[in-house]
C-alpha cells in the first residue's frame, strides 16, 4: 500500500455529525504534535464550545469567517453581491492559509455549503484540492458535497439521518450543537 502524506477528507450528508467527527479529527492531529487550523465559514448564533476550548488551549487554531450568520427568509437563502464577496474573500484567506505551509491540517467547515448555496464554484474548490500541498490534510465538511469535489476526495463519509432530536420540537443544545 502507498502511503500518502497528506489526505484529503470529506464529511457531508444530512445526519448529525459531519462538523463534530472533523473537529475529533483534529484533536487527533493536534495530540501528534501536528499543526492545525480550523476555519468555520458559516457560524451560528451561538459562541461554540470549540471555538472557546481551542483558544483556551491552544492546541488548534480556529477562526469563524465572514460575517457568518447566513441568512434564510422563508427557507430559502438570501444572497446578494455582498455575501458573494465576502465568500470569495474567505476561500481567498483559506486559499492563503493553506499555501503558507505552517498547518498539517486544514478543517474548511460547512465549505460544501458555500458551494451548494452557489456562493463558492465547485471547480474553486476543485482546484483548490489539487493545488495544495502534498503533506496537508484538507478535511471539507458541509451538506451536499459536490460530486466533483466528491471525486476529488481520498475520504468521504456520509453522514445519514436515521433520526433527529430537532424534528421532536427540541432546539439547539449547548454541548451538542454548538
Ligand atoms: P455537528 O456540528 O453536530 O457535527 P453537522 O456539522 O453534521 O453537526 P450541520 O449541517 O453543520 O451539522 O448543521 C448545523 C447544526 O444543525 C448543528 O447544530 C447540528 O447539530 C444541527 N443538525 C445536524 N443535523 C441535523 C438534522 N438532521 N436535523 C436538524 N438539525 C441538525
Ligand atoms: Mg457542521
Amino acid at each position: 500500500m502507498k502511503k500518502k502524506k497528506g489526505q484529503v477528507l470529506v464529511n457531508t450528508g444530512n445526519g448529525k455529525g459531519k462538523t463534530t467527527a472533523a473537529l475529533g479529527l483534529a484533536l487527533r492531529a493536534a495530540g501528534h504534535n501536528m499543526r492545525v487550523l480550523v476555519l468555520q465559514f458559516i457560524k451560528g448564533p451561538w459562541m461554540s464550545g470549540e471555538v472557546k476550548v481551542c483558544r483556551d488551549l491552544a492546541c488548534i487554531d480556529i477562526e469563524q469567517l465572514g460575517s457568518g450568520f447566513i441568512k434564510f427568509e422563508q427557507g430559502k437563502l438570501v444572497i446578494d453581491h455582498a455575501l458573494k464577496k465576502e465568500a470569495q474573500k474567505a476561500l481567498a484567506y483559506a486559499k492563503e492559509k493553506m499555501m503558507e505551509g505552517v498547518y498539517d491540517v486544514i478543517v474548511l467547515d460547512e465549505i460544501n455549503n458555500m458551494v451548494d448555496y452557489g456562493l463558492i464554484e465547485a471547480n474553486q474548490l476543485v482546484e483548490m484540492i489539487e493545488n495544495k500541498p502534498e503533506n496537508l490534510t484538507l478535511v471539507l465538511t458541509g451538506r451536499n458535497a459536490d460530486p466533483r469535489v466528491i471525486q476529488a476526495a481520498d475520504t468521504v463519509t456520509e453522514m445519514k439521518e436515521v433520526k433527529h432530536a430537532f424534528s421532536r420540537g427540541i432546539k439547539a443544545v449547548k454541548g451538542i450543537e454548538y
